[in-house]
């Protein structure tokens, strides 16, 4: 039988034919194809600006350092995010802490923020993730951004193509910046590669030069320009840079990407129907938000036949790899160096203890999808 994946790419012929299109240019890096995708995700989601980049890592990384972040300034995010979601704080020299997240959606709790508010000084940076690809209550964290004087990066990694409060994902209304990912795993892909967005014009310029080893060509940040080869490297920047190659199969990706995200909504229903007998327990979606379903994430309940454990193992053992969102980010040996211990953030802890996401990803046949139900239905019925 095949395996099935809890997720992966969908890549057709038109896909293929852009990357071949790019091989046969001029251009292979810092070509047109950057500026088209950046114009054509800027359109998509609302944005007046957008900067494509290596990695989702590398955009959360400038995006911290466009905001200001650095030694003796603090960062707070979810623990339940991939570990790049706090990383990027550490990278700056920042301090880093943790708001527990809503058992009911697995998003930073606004109650836990407040409350966390109350008692310690507020931070300077506050990196909300979209888990499963359904937005935060961003209305609530951008009043208290606004009160507290914290700049909103929103870690959208999981969430191109989903919307919020009427506008998509990446708009900004709520976050002065917002990052995606495009890794194989998610919505759509470049290969590797991610993207800022923002209505912020110095922002924006920001990071364009932190993108590049901090070089400018624009005559008012230069020195009196010795010929028209000069460029003056004006703060330390990092090659960040995506490739026209990639940005081409990320072009060619989003003209599919509603019809993926439908897909994902399609199936995400037919789980919630097939399985609701089962003692698995789905996380909310709540009906004002709607989510572009990178994940479906079940909790096994305490009556389970099986534990998670022996659920994901029974499940491997039929072919079906199935995958936990996420190791709460704090218990990594790492984050316990720097002081945080197991107990610390207890709903994000709860969540890693009973949570499963099922394969979801456009190219699921509804046969395959069954070849699930059916498998839970006999370990756990
Ligand atoms: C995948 C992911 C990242 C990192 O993305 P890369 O493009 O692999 O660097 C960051 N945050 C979250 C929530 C993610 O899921």
């Amino acid at each position: 039988m095949t395996i099935l994946p809890y997720s992966r790419q969908f890549l057709d012929d038109d896909d293929i034919a852009a990357v071949v299109a790019v091989l046969r240019s001029d251009w292979l890096t810092q070509g047109p194809a950057v500026e088209q995708f950046e114009q054509a995700m800027a359109a998509y989601v609302g944005a007046r600006f957008a900067v494509a980049v290596s990695s989702a890592t590398a955009a959360l990384h400038i995006a911290c350092l466009a905001a200001g972040l650095g030694a003796g300034k603090r960062l707070w995010t979810s623990p339940n995010s991939f570990v790049a979601s706090a990383n990027c704080g550490a990278y700056c020299g920042a301090e880093v802490d943790f708001v527990d997240i809503d058992a009911a959606d697995g998003n930073l709790s606004v109650a836990a923020l407040d409350a966390k508010l109350a008692s310690a000084a507020a931070p300077h940076v506050l990196v909300p993730v979209a888990f499963t690809g359904q937005s935060c209550d961003m209305a609530a964290l951008a009043d208290r951004a606004a009160r507290y004087g914290m700049t909103i990066i929103e870690d959208a990694s999981h969430a191109i193509g989903g919307s919020y409060g009427g506008a998509k994902v990446g708009a900004c209304a709520h976050a002065a910046m917002t990052v995606f990912s495009f890794h194989p795993v998610k919505i759509i892909t470049t290969g590797e590669g991610g993207l800022i967005t923002t209505n912020d014009a110095d922002l924006y310029a920001k990071l364009l030069r932190l993108r590049s080893h901090g070089i400018t060509k624009d005559p008012a940040l230069m020195p009196a320009a010795d010929g028209p080869w000069s460029y003056a490297q004006v703060e330390l920047g990092f090659n960040y840079r995506i490739t026209d190659l990639q940005c081409a199969l990320g072009l060619s990706q989003m003209a599919k990407l509603d019809n993926f995200v439908a897909r994902r909504q399609y199936l995400a229903r037919r789980y919630d129907e097939a399985l609701a007998g089962l003692p698995l327990s789905p996380l909310i979606r709540h009906d004002d938000r709607f989510s572009a379903l990178h994940l479906y994430v079940v909790r096994v309940q305490a009556n389970a036949r099986l534990d998670r454990a022996g659920l994901y193992a029974a499940l491997a053992a039929r072919d079906i790899r199935s995958q936990i969102h996420y190791i709460p980010i704090h218990t990594q040996p790492y984050w316990r160096q720097r002081g945080f211990a197991f107990g610390d953030f207890p709903a994000a802890e709860a969540h890693y203890r009973d949570s499963l996401s099922l394969p979801l990803y456009p190219g699921l046949s509804d046969a395959e999808q069954d070849r699930v139900v059916a498998a839970l239905t006999e370990v756990l019925g």
